[in-house]
C-alpha cells in the first residue's frame, strides 16, 4: 500500500509503498477513509527543532487526525469488530504506570504518539493499538470524524470552566482555536474574541461563532478587549497560536482572578512577569496535552452530533494523499483552516 512517510531526518516526507503487517495482540487494522494534516505533522514535516531533538521513531508513516474502518482485529480486541467506523486518538498509554492507573492516561509516563512512535494513517491502511481509537457512532460524517482530534483539543480546556455568561478570548484561529471559539459559544459564553494575522482566519472564526474578531497586526488587542469590557478584561484567554508575543498580550488582557488555557505550543522558552501578571493578578495557568482518555470523546462527540460545534467551515482543503507536499504547503497559508488528505 502507498503511505507518506518520514524515512530520514531533515525536511520533506516520501511517498513509500510498504507492506501492512497483521494486527497483533491488542492492535486494529483500519482502512483509512480521511485523514487530516495537524500542526503538529507540519512541524514533523518541516523537521522543526523540538523535532529534531524528540525521540521519534524512523522510518514512520506520519498522521494521526483520521476517520477510518476496522477491517481487523488482533486477539483480545473484543470491543471492535470489522465494519466499526472509528476516529484517531493520538496518545498511546501504557496503561500501566502511575499517570495511568489514576486515570490520566492521556500524560502516560510512557505516552508513544501516532505517526511519531508507530506507523500513523497517512496511508490506504494502518496498524494501531485499538486504545489508540474511538468507535464512532454512525451518523459523524467521515470528514467530521477526521477532525474530531483537534476538535478535542480546541473544546476540552473549555469543559471544565465557568463559561456560560462569560468573556472568552481565544487567540489564534487555526483549527483547534477555530474549535475552541465554536466550543464557548455552545458552553454559553456570552462574548467570544479571537485574534488571528489572517483576515481569511478571521472570517472562519466569525463563521465558528466568535463575537469580536481582533487583527494584531492592525489594531491593539489588549486595549480592545479592556474597552470593550469596561477595563475589567477577559474571564478565559485560551492560547492556541503558540506565539510568545500573543500569551504575553494574553495575560495582559486576562481580568483580575482569570484563567489562561494553554494549548499553543512556543517554539522557544517564554519569559512572563510573575509578579504583576500572574501573582498579583491571581491568574490560574493550566496547560492541555490534547484529550482526556476518553472523557473529553463523551463530552464533545454529542456536541458535533446536534450541531452545536460545526466542522464544515474550518475545512478548507481536500487532496488526494499523492498530493501531500501541496497539503502541507496549503496547511501553512494564512488562507487555510483544516487540509484534509483522502488515501
Ligand atoms: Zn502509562
Amino acid at each position: 500500500m502507498r503511505a507518506v512517510a518520514k524515512t530520514e531526518p531533515g525536511p520533506g516526507a516520501s511517498l513509500v509503498e510498504m507492506d501492512l503487517r497483521p494486527p497483533r495482540a491488542g492492535e486494529v487494522r483500519l482502512k483509512i477513509e480521511v485523514a487530516a494534516i495537524c500542526g503538529s505533522d507540519v512541524h514533523v514535516y518541516n523537521w522543526a527543532p523540538r523535532v529534531a531533538r524528540s525521540d521519534m521513531d524512523l522510518p514512520v508513516v506520519m498522521g494521526h487526525e483520521y476517520c477510518g474502518t476496522v477491517l481487523e482485529v488482533g486477539p483480545g480486541v473484543t470491543h471492535l469488530q470489522p465494519g466499526d467506523r472509528v476516529a484517531g486518538e493520538t496518545h498511546l498509554p501504557c496503561g500501566d504506570c502511575y499517570q495511568c492507573r489514576i486515570g490520566k492516561q492521556h500524560i502516560c509516563q510512557n505516552l508513544r504518539i501516532v505517526g511519531r512512535h508507530v506507523d500513523g494513517c497517512f496511508a490506504a491502511e494502518m496498524v494501531v493499538p485499538a486504545i489508540g481509537t474511538y468507535r464512532l457512532p454512525p451518523d459523524v460524517p467521515a470528514e467530521a470524524a477526521a477532525v474530531l482530534e483537534p476538535l478535542g483539543c480546541g473544546v476540552r480546556p473549555l469543559l471544565d470552566e465557568a463559561v456560560a455568561g462569560a468573556t472568552v478570548a481565544v487567540l489564534g484561529a487555526g483549527p483547534i482555536g477555530l474549535f475552541a471559539i465554536a466550543g464557548a459559544r455552545a458552553l454559553g459564553a456570552a462574548e467570544v474574541f479571537a485574534t488571528n494575522r489572517s483576515e481569511f482566519r478571521l472570517d472562519l472564526a466569525a463563521a465558528m461563532g466568535a463575537t469580536v474578531c481582533l487583527n494584531p497586526t492592525r489594531e491593539d488587542v489588549v486595549r480592545a478587549v479592556l474597552e470593550r469590557t469596561g477595563g475589567v478584561g477577559a474571564d478565559i484567554v485560551l492560547e492556541s497560536s503558540g506565539n510568545p508575543e500573543a500569551l504575553l498580550q494574553g495575560l495582559r488582557l486576562l481580568r483580575k482572578g482569570g484563567t489562561v488555557l494553554l494549548i499553543g505550543m512556543p517554539s522557544a522558552p517564554v519569559e512572563l512577569d510573575l509578579a504583576s501578571q500572574v501573582i498579583l493578578k491571581e491568574a490560574v495557568l493550566r496547560g492541555f496535552h490534547g484529550r482526556e482518555m476518553f472523557r473529553t470523546w463523551e463530552r464533545v462527540v454529542p456536541m458535533v452530533r446536534r450541531g452545536a460545534i460545526p466542522t464544515a467551515p474550518v475545512i478548507t482543503h481536500r487532496l488526494p494523499l499523492a498530493d501531500f507536499e501541496e497539503g502541507f504547503a496549503a496547511a501553512v497559508e494564512r488562507r487555510a483552516g483544516k487540509v484534509l488528505l483522502l488515501p
